[in-house]
């Protein structure tokens, strides 16, 4: 890989961002945001699965950038409400963008009206990235982690879901890990490590 590659992180979510940041940080990349980059886009995600709309993110923020571009589509699915929230997972029953603690209370009340017993609480959160330059779009790669919906939150890390989200091989709540353990584990660490290949190629070529 060169030290010239250049790679657009294209979320305009903050907390992705920072996550990208530190799971790619040993690269020999330059790491840049929409933000950095003076860009104010904020692509509508019509798509009907967590593929599409990360294709529909990358492509867009790439042909407005230039740039090479990793964009993901993330979320969480849970088993007994049907995958729900899944590729609505930022906007849960209309709840404000950064109300992650409202619509972790929307999850559990629905849990616990429908009496879900803890054996039937699994859920996955799931990560596609999608890589494209203003050219082309390179492909896509995946990540999931699999778990437990906890029943009360536990935790003051990571972000949205986490603190509901019970990973039962740690016997801990996702926003009870350090940064370190939950990208070691997560969707978005998983998804990130299976790109490295495809980056690596890419930027070789350039
Ligand atoms: P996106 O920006 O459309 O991909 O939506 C991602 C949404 O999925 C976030 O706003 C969170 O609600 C949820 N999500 C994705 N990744 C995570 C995670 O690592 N922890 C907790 N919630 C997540």
């Amino acid at each position: 890989m060169t030290a010239m590659c250049k790679l657009l992180l294209a979320t305009n979510n903050p907390h992705k961002l920072a996550e990208y940041r530190e799971i790619l940080a040993g690269l020999p990349m330059q790491l840049t945001s929409p933000r950095d980059e003076g860009l104010e886009i904020d692509p509508e995600e019509t798509g009907r699965s967590f593929e599409e709309n990360a294709v529909l993110k990358a492509t867009a923020f790439a042909q407005a950038s230039g740039l090479l571009t990793l964009a993901d589509d993330s979320g969480l699915e849970i088993d007994a409400l049907g995958g729900e929230p899944g590729i609505y997972s930022a906007r849960y029953h209309n709840t404000a963008k950064d109300d992650h603690a409202g619509r972790c209370r929307v999850v559990l009340n629905k849990l616990a009206a429908q009496q879900t017993p803890w054996a039937k609480r699994t859920a996955r959160f799931k990560c596609v990235i999608a890589l494209a330059n203003r050219e082309k779009v390179f492909g896509t790669v995946s990540g999931a982690v699999e778990g437990l919906i906890a029943l009360e939150p536990k935790g003051s890390g990571g972000f949205g879901y986490d603190p509901i989200f019970f990973v039962p091989e740690l016997n801990k709540h996702m926003a009870e890990l350090s940064a370190e353990a939950k990208h070691n584990i997560s969707h978005r660490g998983r998804a990130a490590r299976a790109a490295l290949p495809l980056l690596k190629k890419i930027c070789a070529a350039d």
